[in-house]
């Protein structure tokens, strides 16, 4: 029994094939036998076979399927379900339990999507491949020996291998977008303040969204339309409304015009990621769109103006982990000084200590306007690029990730060649753009994914040239053996 898209679930319990319970024990059983392998999940939740069977009573009583009934999610450790532990793969947050429940979570759960479990990540979501969890690695289900990506690797590997039919994880700088491209799925990031980022715990706040993982850019787009608005408990959430995205029997992208921006393909790209790229603008052509070269002057400067912006607001996010209000407290010194320094030296790995020198060093006084400032002003101009380009083409089409999936181990010793994994995601990121990877053909037998970003807002676009793309090309129906 494996269903691959909601509607196929729908059906499915509406024939009455299959019962809510069924399908969430079928997932479980997945993960019993695959997990040991795979390493995706951090804890499954038992309790989800109540919730399973409370959505069989609704629907035996007659009551219609709501929008996510059946439907199996995984959860990136990172979000906060209320009452139950949620750790961000951090030692510093090792046994804490949630006091609220993230907003995206609680829109899927209450359209019925039902929490399996919550998946690995890079500690904090730093990272570009999963290692830098305190607890597991997880694997690629292509080829054990790779890395999933990161930093959702587990979501997106929950997804990949069946695990679970869908699942959400948070993009700041790529998170979302490079593992669905290394492991063959579809993953979305929206607009910045589309999703509510309540109960996320932050990584860096101007630059966080949380997004789904699915096979399908329909699944994608139903995900994201039940997440997606304003929240009272998130003032930078848009009271904008949110387009409903429908698909007809076609996805038309006749007269749409593409733009394919030099500076994301040519040096540091693997010439057979750029090719599948190539690939698919020929399928848009053929479709109707009209191809065009496109300029985005300082797009590679966005990676060394992310890696200045993020750790700048990564250090300060984590100033709240003292050992004191937070998980883990070490108390073996005198006085709260110490408290400090054991419990921030026992609880965060080596990345995370990183990332909060850099972004100490570029905010202290005497450095700001060297290197915080100019990095926000390289943000700007980034933005306004984008808003140009955005006049002449209704979408940019690149690729997600310079490369496919490295194996484990490759990157860990040298942070900047991990870093660069992110060099063709962070644009979006800083210019609060929506963008999506979607699986877009092969290279040497691993899954290439590629990007497809629109203006803020236009949400529609990108899943109307990704369902385009789907409708006449069967890359996202491969799976891993
Ligand atoms: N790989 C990037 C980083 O390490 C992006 C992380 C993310 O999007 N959460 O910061």
């Amino acid at each position: 029994m494996s269903y691959r898209t909601i509607s196929d679930v729908h059906a499915a319990l509406t024939a009455k094939d299959v019962s809510t319970v069924e399908l969430v024990q079928a997932s479980l059983e997945r993960i019993h036998e695959t997990d040991k392998d795979l390493g995706a999940f951090l804890r499954v939740r038992d309790i989800v076979l109540d919730e399973a069977a409370a959505t069989d009573k609704r629907i035996a009583g007659g009551e219609p399927l709501r929008l996510l009934d059946g439907v199996t999610l995984a959860v990136k450790d990172n979000m906060a379900i209320n009452g139950e532990v949620v750790t961000a793969a951090s030692k510093i947050l090792e046994h804490y339990k949630a006091v609220v429940t993230a907003t995206a979570v609680d829109r899927l759960r209450q359209q019925g999507a039902l929490v399996i479990g919550k998946t690995n990540l890079d500690e904090f979501a730093m990272g570009a491949s999963t290692e830098n969890s305190a607890f597991q690695k997880t694997k690629n289900p292509w080829n054990t020996a790779l890395v999933p990506g990161g930093s959702s690797g587990g979501s997106a590997v929950a997804v990949a291998s069946d695990q679970t039919l869908v699942s959400i994880g948070s993009d700041t700088g790529g998170s979302i977008r490079q593992p669905a491209s290394f492991t063959n799925v579809v993953g979305f990031k929206p607009t910045y303040g589309r999703i509510s980022r309540f109960g996320l715990l932050s990584l860096a706040s101007s630059l966080d969204q949380i997004g789904p993982f699915t096979h399908t850019v329909d699944d994608a787009a139903r995900m994201y339309m039940v997440m997606a608005g304003q929240d009272d408990n998130d003032a930078t959430t848009s009271a904008r409304t949110v387009e409903a995205i429908t698909f007809g029997a076609k996805a038309d992208v006749q007269n749409m015009r593409i733009g394919l921006p030099k500076e994301f393909f040519g040096e540091g790209i693997d010439p057979a990621v750029a090719k599948v790229v190539m690939d698919a603008a020929d399928v848009y052509k053929k479709l109707g769109a009209t191809i065009v070269e496109v300029s985005l002057p300082h797009a590679r400067d966005a990676l060394a103006a992310y890696y200045i912006i993020q750790p700048a607001e990564t250090s300060s996010n984590l100033a709240r982990y003292d050992g004191i209000r937070y998980g883990l407290s070490k108390r073996e010194g005198q006085g709260l000084i110490n408290i400090y320094k054991q419990s921030r030296d026992a609880g965060f790995g080596q990345e995370v200590k990183r990332r909060i020198m850099v972004g100490t060093f570029s905010l202290s006084a005497g450095y700001t306007d060297a290197f915080y400032h100019q990095a926000v002003m390289v943000r700007s101009l980034i933005h306004e690029e984008f808003d140009q380009v955005f006049d002449q083409v209704d979408i940019l089409l690149t690729p997600t990730s310079p490369t496919t999936a490295f194996p484990l181990g490759a990157r860990t010793a040298d942070p900047l060649t991990m870093y660069l994994a992110d060099l063709l995601t962070v644009p979006a990121n800083l210019a609060n753009i929506p963008a999506m990877s979607l699986p877009g053909g092969f290279a040497d037998n691993l899954p290439v994914g590629i990007q497809l970003m629109a203006k803020e807002w236009d949400e529609a676009s990108i899943f109307r040239a990704g369902q385009a793309f789907q409708q006449v090309t069967d890359w996202h129906t491969k799976q891993p053996n």
